[in-house]
């Protein structure tokens, strides 16, 4: 029997008006001077506001750094740094989606590492360069989707390769992360979807990983089971507090359980954004029931599984995604979005070079994985 290690240290402040709490975690670190890094859209919904006010109302005085891409490039993170230094910060609150917490954490490392971003890539073992000394970093986040609040690792393109690259260290995790239902109130439906169906992605995928990890596997499980209560409720009732706290819970857990790893539909998602620009969360949606297809062979009762919790009354668990998929209102294949038979080819040698297939229950070579963009075309 081999050796495995299971663990899940984040500090976790779960509630409407969970920000409230803020202030204390900052204290509890020892920090007085909060880096806040967010990107234009928390800005604009003044959500950035909202959490410097909470900041200054317990004298903590922060300044608000928003320059943060959608897909974060390597100058964002220089950016910031110099921000940090300019506040004489002493820790990051990093607030909005999966960008702006990854960025915020590179930019937490960036500020005690002195090597290029490069040397830390983790496809080169980079982390043996990460030591204990990255300055705190609390996370809130404002999607429910990537659960990048609870994770270890930052993306980021790097300018000399055009690349995107995974930094990971486990002194990347935040102190803690708040999880305040009210700050996804008013994401839109199509983005509340997408980004939730990267959640149960996420959970589905853990659970039929590789691996032996029985904690992951609960926690997906327990996952699942809040997409399949509250997905459709926050998608329909935005504003239905409980259904959007169960799908931060369900982002969260999914972030947790991936720990154990994820499966092909990840590897198929990720040249599908840097290739054809699509939401990661709908490339996840428009390739998993084929890739459950694809995985029925071998894990046949853990899908049975999921089908029962997503819906008892559907025929097999990639029947009871579709319906899922259609009833919060994505599309039902890659053709809507663009995507054409004769991008499957370079869409599969990318997919090939991703990391995420090798933990697919069922080996997958390239030609497996053109064979399931040309299923969910
Ligand atoms: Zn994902």
């Amino acid at each position: 029997m081999s050796t495995v290690t299971w663990s899940f240290p984040t500090t976790i402040v779960f509630g409407v008006g969970a920000v409230a709490a803020l202030p204390d975690h900052v204290k509890r670190v020892g920090a007085k001077r909060p880096l806040v890094v967010c990107d234009a859209g928390v800005v604009k919904a003044g959500i950035a506001d909202r959490v410097t006010k909470v900041l200054e109302a317990a004298g903590l005085r922060s300044v608000v750094f928003d320059r943060v891409d959608p897909n974060p490039v390597e100058q964002n993170v220089f950016d910031g740094v110099a921000a940090y230094q300019a506040h004489k910060a002493d820790c990051v609150v990093s607030v909005g989606g999966g960008s702006p917490l990854d960025t915020g954490k590179l930019i937490a490392l960036k500020t005690t590492h002195e090597r290029p971003l490069a040397d830390y890539d983790d496809a080169t073992g980079g982390d043996r360069f990460i030591g204990s000394n990255v300055p705190p970093t609390i996370n809130v986040p404002t999607t429910a989707g990537t659960g990048s609040e609870v994770g270890r690792s930052g993306v980021v393109t790097l300018a000399a390769t055009g690349r995107k690259t995974v930094i990971f260290s486990p002194h990347l995790l935040a102190k803690a992360a708040i999880l305040d239902p009210e700050l996804t109130r008013t994401m839109p439906p199509r983005v509340t979807a997408a980004t939730g169906f990267d959640a149960l992605t996420h959970c589905l995928e853990a659970y039929c990983s590789l691996g032996d990890h029985p904690m992951a596997d609960a926690i997906a499980i327990g996952g699942l089971e809040l997409c399949a209560k509250s997905l459709a409720r926050a998608v329909e009732a935005g504003d239905d507090l409980v259904a959007r706290g169960d799908m931060m819970k369900a982002a969260m857990m999914g972030a947790v359980a991936f720990q154990k790893g994820l499966g092909a539909c990840h590897s198929l998602a990720h040249p599908l954004s840097s290739e054809k620009g699509l939401h990661h969360g709908l490339s996840n949606a428009l390739c998993l029931p084929a890739v459950v297809e694809f995985n029925e062979a071998v894990v046949a009762d853990r899908l049975d599984r999921v089908r029962r919790i997503l819906d008892a009354n559907a025929k097999t668990c990639s029947a009871a995604l579709r319906a899922l998929r259609q009833r919060i209102g994505l599309p039902d294949g890659l053709g809507k979005e663009g995507v054409t038979k004769a991008d499957v080819p370079k869409l599969a040698d990318k997919a090939a070079e991703d990391a995420c297939h090798r933990s697919n229950p069922r080996p997958t070579t390239r030609d497996d994985l053109a064979k399931l963009y040309e299923a969910s075309l």
